[in-house]
């Protein structure tokens, strides 16, 4: 059990369960890319611990670039539009690969995707570390999706309680108070 601010959180996905699944999801991605130089777009913040883990099993020739973009505020979706910040890297006719999380309403990945396509990028795919099919309410496509996860709050791995608990070596999901 992991306390973080007023909440209890369990034990969900160890390391050694997430690492293998992006190892698989790695070796698809060289397939997938073999000869392509691609561009990795990494939402941050909390991409970050997923991404470093996936990029660095890639046997491939890419760039890897660092967004901003919309965060959860406590434990719900604040719907809020926003633009992409920092993408310096010119993606027409690029091959992208959007890293993410967590996929949950979509609705951030929407909005992202639909930026991004406006850039006119010759493909334009998602990898994300987790999702949860239930929530998902916008229309996206996930390639590369690691772990399809029930409707419930998670943290570690890079995903933040209140800013808190990315740092954590696996994944924990809050416990319902009893
Ligand atoms: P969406 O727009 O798909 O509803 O939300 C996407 C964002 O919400 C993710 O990038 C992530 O920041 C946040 N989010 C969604 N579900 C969770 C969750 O279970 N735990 C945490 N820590 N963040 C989540």
């Amino acid at each position: 059990m992991v306390t973080i601010l007023d909440k209890t959180f369990g034990p969900f996905l160890s390391q050694d369960d997430i690492e293998r699944r992006i190892g698989e999801m790695a070796a698809q991605i060289n397939e997938d890319y073999h000869g392509k130089t691609p561009i990795f777009i990494v939402v941050l913040n909390g991409a970050f611990l997923f991404a470093s883990e996936l990029l660095k099993r890639l046997d491939l020739s890419c760039e890897v670039s660092f967004v901003r973009l919309a965060s959860y505020e406590h434990l719900a979706s604040t719907g809020t539009v926003r633009e992409i910040m920092g993408l310096q890297e010119d993606i027409k006719d690029r091959d992208v690969v959007v890293i993410e999380d967590i996929v949950d309403t979509g609705l951030t990945m929407h909005q992202l995707l639909q930026q991004l396509q406006s850039k006119q990028p010759s493909s334009l795919v998602v990898a994300t570390l987790l999702h949860k099919p239930e929530a998902l309410v916008a229309p996206v496509t996930l390639q590369y999706a690691g772990f399809e996860i029930e409707n419930k709050f998670v943290v570690g791995y890079g995903l933040d309680y209140d800013g808190l608990g990315r740092n954590l070596n696996a994944i924990y999901v809050l416990q319902q108070p009893s």
